[in-house]
């Protein structure tokens, strides 16, 4: 049998795209997967009618072709992935890459043609495509089922200017927008389950996320510096984060802790943690702030709470697991990938200095009357300094004020 160029076509749904600039788009998309499918036997991306096509090199396995479009699939701003062959216009060679296509489809009983012209130049239309190409396979494969109406997998089959692309095996991808068309964030990232996916949650929908992970360095262990790592390294796979700065936060909580009443200390440390990261928004050019809160989950979660914390910044404060069940969490930290990770145990600033019985309703005045004792200016500043910035693959990152 002819060896055919594998390709992967890349859907994405243009429902996202009102209102949009389209190229762009499409321009995000295209460079984020050149750069994350690096590893991969690319030879180019193209855009044609309305998708991506990655080519794959000559010689390149079905595992190697599976795998690059299983990540693929990840990646924000892809709404479905499809696996298949480049080929000549011709129908004998089409209905022998349509077979070869069908042969890595998986486990199935139906199936249909579903062919399209772009190019009128080809003499043959759509349905006589689907007829002759549906004969070729049926004659080949006589244990398959012809079905219209749901069959199990659907044979792309489109000719375009100068070739054809066939292909069978489609996967759905992970929707949203490709990171690098809706701004920079800055998320608050704990080595726990949920602040991964909030931090996931605002890649997908097109933003470049840059994590801030305060320690509780000098007062605990840097254990949970690893498992931020760890995280970090799980998201930027899909080009889902771009940097982490890591705070040695642990000094200042236990002067919190020393000098403001003990049902406070909560509220005092996650107000200077959203000044410290607003500070660090500014620097980067940050639009707002990201955490992965849960309404009423713990103490510092109540409305109450989140008003005092949210008054220290003036950015908006994104939190996209608000009304999301713990449960829901897990398991998109699961499918995420993250879960495992943030199962380990590890003190961070979370488990210092925390008091019994942390107020729920905290009110402001009382919070900002027992807050002026501290300076909280000039720590900001002093974190800020100290904090260790660790790069991670996000082909959208720009720095601030810089253009490419
Ligand atoms: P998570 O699972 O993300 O740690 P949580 O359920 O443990 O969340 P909290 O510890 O109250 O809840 O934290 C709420 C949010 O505050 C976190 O989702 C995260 O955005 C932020 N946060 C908490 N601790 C830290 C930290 N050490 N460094 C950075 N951000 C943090
Ligand atoms: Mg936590």
């Amino acid at each position: 049998m002819t060896e055919f160029q594998r390709i992967i076509l890349v859907h994405y749904h243009e429902i996202g795209l009102k209102g949009r600039n389209r190229s762009t788009f499409e321009m995000r998309l295209l460079k984020n997967l050149e750069a994350l499918l690096a590893p991969f036997p690319v030879v180019t991306i193209h855009r044609i009618a309305g998708r991506l096509c990655v080519f794959l090199r000559e010689g390149c396995d079905w595992e190697t072709a599976k795998g690059a479009a299983d990540l693929t699939a990840e990646v924000p701003g892809v709404a479905r992935v499809s696996c298949g062959f480049k080929c000549e216009r011709d129908l004998d060679a089409m209905s022998q890459a349509a077979l070869a296509a069908m042969a890595e489809a998986g486990e199935f009983s139906t199936f249909k043609v579903a062919a399209r012209r772009n190019h009128t130049d080809f003499a043959t239309g759509s349905m006589e495509m689907n007829k002759i190409i549906g004969g070729a396979l049926c004659e080949a494969c006589p244990d398959k089922g012809v079905r219209m109406k749901n069959p199990d997998v659907t044979v792309g089959v489109e000719v375009v200017q100068n070739a054809s692309y066939v292909y069978a095996r489609s996967v759905p991808g992970v929707g949203g927008l490709p990171v690098g068309s809706s701004g920079k964030v800055v998320c608050l990232l704990s080595s726990g389950i949920d602040s991964p996916v909030a931090t996931w949650k605002l890649a997908r929908r097109g933003a470049v996320c840059i994590g801030v992970h305060f320690s509780g360095r000098p007062q605990t262990s840097d254990a949970s510096e690893y498992l931020v790592d760890d995280i970090a390294q799980v998201l930027e796979r899909t080009g889902c984060i771009a940097r982490v700065y890591t705070v040695p936060f642990g000094d200042c909580q236990r002067k919190i802790a020393l000098t403001v009443p003990p049902e406070l200390r909560v509220i005092m440390y996650r107000r200077l943690m959203f000044k410290v990261a607003e500070e660090i928004a500014r620097r980067e050019g940050a639009g707002a702030l990201v955490t992965g809160e849960s309404l009423g989950q713990v103490a510092s979660q109540t409305l109450d709470n989140i008003r005092c914390t949210d008054a220290a910044v003036e950015l908006p404060v994104f939190r996209p697991l608000i009304g999301t069940d713990k449960i829901e969490i897990i398991g998109e930290a699961g499918r995420l990938g993250t879960f495992e990770i943030s199962s380990q145990d590890a003190p961070d600033c979370c488990t210092l200095f925390m008091p019994r019985a942390p107020e729920t309703h905290a009110k402001l005045p009382v919070v900002l009357e027992a807050e002026s004792a501290l300076p909280v200016e000039r720590w900001v500043g002093e974190l800020v300094g100290a904090g260790e910035v660790r790069d991670y693959a996000c082909p959208a990152y720009k720095p601030k004020n810089e253009r490419r």
